[in-house]
């Protein structure tokens, strides 16, 4: 074993032999895996092999794409074999929503150039001669789907690495990390020492195990998996070999194996496995069986594919794998630690474990992921997901994981957790809450309580729709008032710290008691966040930005922080908020305050200290609903005091509460953008729109040659407003954009507009065609709707309304 390497992954299961592969191909070959027994001895030696290419992230199921392709280039490499199976897969529905379900996946493929075919269930039956008909509607073929040898893959991605220069260390055990002051490791094993410049925790079931070695908790659970293999079964005897196949009312997925057939299934009532330590003397080991535990999704299986309940079963297999509480895997650098990275949590290791290498080993050697991996890194979870947090939701993940989430459905495990004081006051409101970082934030508020207080799940528009035009019409027309505190704040403190957030921020840094809007680029100039800035003091300024994203912004300033002179903290629940906006919003504001609110005293964009009746209180003249507006920031202590004060006051001019959904719809009349719709990291600020944001006048700043670049050659793409003949189905995100009948682009976000009465879709499309006048289209659950391209953005284009 070397005594020092530039990279050590620990942890020889599918995922770090890709990791370690990838590095290898990004050009670093001084790099080791440290197994502690054989490669593929956690959860990868048993696990059904299967790999498809269909994710709700399109950017992951690009990375899912990329994973499948791999598998030749590493049997050529390395000579080993994969044991592609390339059969092809059936998506089966049994009910409308699913078909419903399918034509939108489908219809996302379309983009990522996935050719995706809707069958009959008479086409299906031809593909797939096992089912019966009368369980099912229709389905979906997906080309590209089967399933490989784990470990074949396994095998085929460590010996390409060792081709390329790297070690591979069997039966030695990490059992400690040290880190230096220079930020390198010492990762002490049972059999020796390295030296390491980074460390890579692909740990698998052990990541946990791992991660505490850093004082890290990463949030993960084990769940208890299990699979049977049938006898022969006579009715493909002599068939090609039959199709990968979901059922998703069954709740079951199928595969042949041997002339028999594979039947796995997600049951609801899922066990989790060693939820708080993993057994260090577990190894190439399986759980006992528990067909009891299963046996109504069997039951479901006999009945929708007859002949399988007439064959014997030939093996059962139940073994755990670790899954983070969406579902997603955990990728990329860890904040707060240098050279510590991850690559766990992967639950779908052969359709995914390619992808996650490339993303990760792009990262390490040119300090960028290289592509748009939002939906797995590991910076959008923080400090709420707690060990526990997690067991709920990855049991509550695994029970629907051939569940339809619908776009507005909010699934209950681990709820409520994270409330604010204002909460009680909502609910007596009757507000519907929502779930975000496990903060509850009302959705929407229904007339009445309980009964009336919630929404059917739905891809068309639901009962909500009613009560959100009542609210948007409020703020159009009188003031309404909406809790913030779901929006993330950042604190940036010290002397240095508006030279350091110019050279963060693409946008001048406002000057003390004014605002201003901005977006933060990487390197390459692509939007990896945006910033409302807030001048508090000529030494302190508040970002106010995205929850979610907190310790992702946190991981990028840390990186860039000067030794001293700038201090940069989380405090998003230290300023607890209330927002209130709508054409009375300034008198309504006015009753409570001493200071001069007029357009004169304090303007669009003004931040400053004020006293709301007894309460001291941050209030910044702006508002996302595009009406006059304050957001009022408030320590916790006062929120409930300052709820009261403004519902009192309100009552007289009309006042109505008002949710996220309203919100949204305000938001995209306005054109607004928004993290992770239409803020990415594939796109630049151009392309987004904030090109006015951009100020490259003011001198470097991270991003700015390249802000420079895009400017001047226009960017590629362009977002565009549209206005949709929509029939009871709003656009939600991820749609095919049509132009003249081909796919050109991608709805980021949608919904209906309520203060201008047409359904609105926000979305990228080529720059070249992004003038055009006529001819796109959106497609919706499946049909193609006439879309009209508008030259700004739906409401108010002038901006007066939040000016005046
Ligand atoms: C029954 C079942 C069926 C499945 N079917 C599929 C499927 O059809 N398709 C699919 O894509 N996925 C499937 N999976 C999931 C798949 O197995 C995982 O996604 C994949 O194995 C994850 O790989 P990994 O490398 O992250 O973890 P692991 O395979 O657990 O590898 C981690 C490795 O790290 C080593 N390690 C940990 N700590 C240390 C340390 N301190 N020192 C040295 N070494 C250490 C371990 O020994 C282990 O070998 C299935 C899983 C199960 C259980």
């Amino acid at each position: 074993m070397r005594a020092a390497a530039r990279v050590v992954v620990v942890g020889g299961g599918v995922v770090g032999a890709s990791v370690l592969y990838h590095l290898t191909k990004a050009g670093w070959s001084d790099v080791m895996l440290i197994e502690r027994d054989e490669l593929t001895c956690g959860s990868t030696w048993h696990a059904a092999g299967g790999m498809h290419t269909v994710n709700g992230d399109p950017n992951v199921a690009r990375l899912q794409q990329y994973t499948i392709n791999l598998y030749r280039e590493i049997e050529r490499i390395s000579g080993q074999s994969c044991g592609v199976h390339l059969t092809g897969g059936l998506m089966l529905a049994g009910t409308r929503e699913r078909l419903d379900w399918l034509r939108m996946a489908q219809a996302r493929g379309r983009y990522l150039g996935m050719e995706l075919e809707m069958l009959t269930v008479e086409e299906a039956a031809r593909r797939f001669p096992l089912l019966d008909e009368r369980h099912f509607v229709g389905a979906m073929f997906d080309p590209v789907e089967g399933h490989v040898d784990p470990y074949g893959v396994t095998h085929a991605y460590a010996k390409s690495a060792q081709i390329a220069g790297a070690e591979v260390v069997r039966h030695t055990r990490v059992v400690e990390l040290k880190q230096r002051s220079d930020g390198t490791w010492d990762v002490i094993t049972d059999n020796g020492n390295v030296h390491a410049e980074h460390v890579v925790n692909a740990g698998g079931l052990w990541a946990r195990e791992v991660g505490r070695m850093v004082g890290l908790e990463l949030p993960i659970l084990a769940m208890e998996h299990q699979y049977l293999i049938t006898e022969e079964v006579p009715q493909i005897a002599g068939l090609p070999e039959q199709l990968h196949c979901i059922d998703f009312e069954g709740e079951l997925y199928l595969r042949e194996e041997r002339g028999g057939m594979l039947i796995g299934t997600y049951e609801r009532a899922g066990v989790p496995w060693s939820p708080l330590a993993t057994p260090w003397d577990f190894a190439q080991s399986l759980l006992p069986n528990d067909l009891d535990r299963i046996a109504p999704s069997l039951e479901l299986a006999f009945q929708h594919f007859p002949a399988l309940g007439e064959v014997g079963v030939r093996r059962v297999v139940n073994g755990p794998f670790t899954f983070a509480p969406d579902g997603n895997p955990l990728v990329g650098p860890v904040k707060g630690l240098r050279n510590f990275w991850v690559a766990c949590g992967v639950m779908a290791g052969f359709s995914q474990g390619g992808g996650v290498g490339l993303a990760l080993s792009q990262w390490m050697v040119n300090g960028d992921p290289g592509s748009d991996i939002w939906a797995m890194d590991v910076g959008r979870y923080g400090d709420w997901a707690t060990l526990a947090y997690t067991n709920a939701k990855v049991r509550e993940n695994y029970s629907r994981r051939f569940r339809i989430r619908f776009p507005n459905e909010e699934l209950p495990a681990g709820r409520p957790l994270r409330t604010t004081p204002v909460y009680d006051r909502l609910r007596e409101a009757h507000a519907v809450f929502g779930e975000y970082c496990g903060l509850e934030h009302p959705l929407w508020f229904a007339a009445s309580g309980a009964a009336d207080a919630r929404e059917d799940v739905t891809f068309h528009r639901s009962n909500a729709h009613a009560h959100v035009a009542e609210e948007c019409r409020a703020v159009k027309e009188r003031v309404g008032l909406i809790e913030t505190s779901n929006y993330g704040k950042i604190e940036v403190s010290g002397p240095a710290a508006a030279e350091w957030l110019s050279q963060m921020m693409a946008n001048r840094v406002p000057a003390v008691g004014r605002i201003a809007l901005t977006p933060m680029l990487n390197d390459r100039g692509k939007l990896i966040g945006d910033f409302t800035m807030c001048r508090v003091a000529a030494d302190r300024v508040l970002l106010i930005g995205t929850l979610a994203a907190e310790t992702y912004y946190l991981r990028w300033f840390e990186r860039h922080l000067p030794p001293s002179g700038v201090h940069v903290r989380a405090c998003a629940m230290e300023h607890v908020g209330l927002s209130v906006a709508g054409p009375g919003s300034r008198s309504l504001l006015q009753s409570l305050v001493r200071d001069d609110l007029s357009n004169a005293a304090f303007p669009f964009l003004s931040f400053r200290r004020l006293d709301i009746g007894m309460i001291p209180a941050l209030v910044g003249r702006i508002s996302f609903t595009g009406e006059l507006g304050y957001e009022i920031w408030v320590s916790p202590d006062y929120q409930r005091a300052l709820y009261d004060l403004l519902a009192g006051a309100g009552a007289e001019c009309g006042l109505k509460p008002f949710g996220g959904r309203a919100l949204n719809s305000m938001r995209i009349e306005k054109g607004f953008g928004t993290w992770a719709r239409e803020f990415r990291p594939i796109y630049g600020p151009h392309e987004a729109g904030l090109g006015r944001f951009v100020a490259l006048e003011k001198g470097e700043f991270i991003g700015r040659a390249a802000a420079v670049d895009e400017r001047s050659r226009g960017g590629e793409l362009r977002l565009v407003a549209f206005a949709v003949d929509a029939a009871d189905a709003d656009a939600i995100g991820d749609e095919p954009i049509w132009h003249e009948s081909k796919v050109v682009g991608w709805v980021t976000s949608g919904g209906y507009g309520h203060r201008v009465g047409r359904s609105l879709a926000l979305g990228y499309v080529p720059a070249a065609i992004a003038a055009a006048n006529a001819g796109f289209e959106i497609e919706i659950i499946g049909e193609r709707r006439p879309a009209e391209r508008l030259a700004g953005c739906a409401y108010d284009a002038g901006g007066g309304r939040m000016r005046s």
